[in-house]
C-alpha cells in the first residue's frame, strides 16, 4: 500500500515547496489532536510533509515511492514522524500484514471463497556502503511454502481430472460457528478436504500430497537500485508464502543493512570524506589522492588551502535517480608534531605569525 504523500497534502506533483509547506500548515491546524483533530490525519499530514519537504527524501520518494513500500515514512530514515519510533511503527505494519493477512479474510464470513493472500515475509540484506551506492543484484534465500511446482499448486497429479469438491460444494471455504463470549462468531476456514481449492484431483499430486505446496528454501535474485541507505524496505511483490493454486500469495520485504565504511559518511546524495594533508601542500597547493567509492581519484588542493576547507569533487557521490551528488573533501591541516633541526630552522627563518 504506497502512499501517495502528494494526495495526502492535496497538492500537485509540481508544487512549489512553499505550496507544499502552506498544504501542510492548514491540514496540520485543521487536524491538530491537541484541538480535537483526526489525529491519524495528523500524522499522515506529517509524514508526507517530513518527506516532501526535505530535497533529498523527497528526491527518493519521486523515484522510489512505488517501489519502496510507502507504508514507510521510515522507508526513509528519520523521516517519521517525530524523528523516532516510525522504524517501528512501520515493521508493526509489515507484522501485522504478516500474521494477520492470510486470515482477515477469512472471518467475519465475507463472499471470498477462501483465503485470499499468504502472509507476508521479511528478510534481513547486508549491503556494502559501495553496494547502497552503486546497486547491486542479490541472491536472496527465503524459506517458506511455495507453489508445489509439479502440480502447480492446484494439488492434483499433472494430467487427471479435477471433480468440484464435495465437502465444500466448491467454495474452499467453510463456516464455522465458534462459541465465544460475545456469543457465537461465525468463521470461514479453508475446506480440510480440497485444501481450499474448491476442486479435488483424480488422484493428488506426489509431491505436496494435495496440497499444492511445498515448504522448503526458495533462491531468487533481486536487484538492489542505487541510492538505497539503512534501513530502507523494498517490497517484492509476490514472494512471501503461497496458499495454493487460488490465493494471492503474499510479499517479501527486504529490509535493508548497510555496513559502515569508515571512510565514507553519507547525507542524501553526499559522500563526505576527510582529507590529512601537511602544512606545506597546505600553504603551497598541491595534487593528492583522495578515497572515492570508485577508487583513488586525484585531487588538487589550492594554494592557501585552510584546515576545514571544503573542496568538492564532482560526480563522486551518489545517484538518486538525476545524476551523482558530489563528494565533499573536508580538509584537515596537520601541523608536524617534531621537527629536525634543519626543518626547525627553516621555520623558524619563516617566522609565520598571524
Ligand atoms: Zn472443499
Ligand atoms: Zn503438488
Amino acid at each position: 500500500m504506497a502512499k501517495d504523500y502528494y494526495a495526502t497534502l492535496g497538492v500537485d506533483k509540481s508544487a512549489s515547496k512553499d505550496e507544499i509547506k502552506k498544504a501542510f500548515r492548514k491540514l496540520a491546524h485543521e487536524h491538530h489532536p491537541d484541538k480535537g483533530g483526526d489525529e491519524q490525519k495528523f500524522k499522515e499530514a506529517n509524514e508526507a510533509y517530513q518527506v516532501l519537504s526535505d530535497e533529498t527524501k523527497k528526491q527518493q520518494y519521486d523515484q522510489y515511492g512505488q517501489t519502496f513500500d510507502g507504508a514507510g515514512g521510515g522507508g526513509f530514515p528519520g523521516g517519521g514522524f517525530s524523528g523516532q519510533g516510525m522504524n517501528f511503527e512501520d515493521l508493526g505494519d509489515i507484522f501485522g500484514n504478516m500474521f494477520g493477512g492470510g486470515f482477515s479474510s477469512g472471518f467475519g464470513g465475507g463472499g471470498g471463497r477462501r483465503a485470499e493472500k499468504g502472509s507476508d515475509v521479511a528478510v534481513d540484506v547486508k549491503l556494502s556502503f559501495k553496494e547502497s551506492v552503486f546497486g547491486v543484484e542479490k541472491e536472496i534465500n527465503v524459506t517458506k511454502n511455495n507453489t508445489c511446482e509439479r502440480c502447480a499448486g492446484t494439488g492434483g497429479e499433472p494430467g487427471v481430472s479435477m471433480t468440484t469438491c464435495k465437502g465444500c460444494d466448491g467454495q474452499g471455504m467453510k463456516t464455522t460457528v465458534q462459541r465465544t463470549i460475545l456469543g457465537n462468531m461465525q468463521a470461514r476456514v479453508a475446506c480440510e478436504e480440497c485444501h481450499g481449492n474448491g476442486e479435488i484431483p483424480e488422484k493428488k499430486c506426489t509431491t505436496c500430497n494435495g496440497e499444492g505446496l511445498e515448504y522448503g528454501r526458495k533462491t531468487l535474485r533481486v536487484d538492489i537500485p542505487p541510492g538505497v541507505e539503512d534501513g530502507m524496505k523494498i517490497r517484492v511483490r509476490g514472494e512471501g508464502e503461497s496458499i495454493g493454486v487460488r490465493g494471492q500469495k503474499g510479499d517479501l520485504y527486504l529490509i535493508l543493512h548497510v555496513d559502515v565504511d569508515p571512510r565514507f559518511e553519507r547525507d542524501g546524495d553526499k559522500i563526505y570524506v576527510e582529507k590529512k594533508i601537511g602544512f606545506t601542500q597546505a600553504a603551497l597547493g598541491d595534487e593528492v589522492e583522495v578515497d572515492t567509492v570508485d577508487g583513488k581519484v586525484k585531487l588538487k588542493i589550492p594554494a592557501g588551502t585552510q584546515s576545514g576547507d571544503k573542496l568538492r569533487m564532482k560526480g563522486k557521490g551518489v545517484s538518486m535517480g538525476r545524476g551523482r551528488g558530489d563528494q565533499i573533501v573536508i580538509i584537515k591541516v596537520v601541523t608536524p608534531k617534531k621537527l629536525g633541526r634543519k626543518e626547525r630552522k627553516l621555520m623558524e627563518e619563516l617566522d609565520l605569525k598571524e
